[in-house]
């Protein structure tokens, strides 16, 4: 999927990027698709929040190396 997608309804688009996006959903079908499908499945976003945070905090630090 687009990534703007999941961005778009999580709202952290910022407003350049959230008109930029609204252009471009009037004329990406498959955008227009994700965005029902994403505002029909809460939990889906919940795992979306989930993920993003725990990918960033993640990041293992720099393997130790000998
Ligand atoms: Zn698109």
């Amino acid at each position: 999927m687009h990534p703007e997608v999941a961005a778009y309804v999580l709202g952290v688009l910022d407003e350049a990027d959230l008109q930029e996006f609204e252009r471009h959903l009037d004329s990406c079908e498959r955008c227009q698709t994700e965005l029902r499908e994403l505002r029909d499945v809460p939990d889906l976003l919940d795992n979306l929040k989930l993920q993003t945070s725990a990918s960033e905090d993640d990041d293992p630090p720099i393997p130790m190396s000998r």
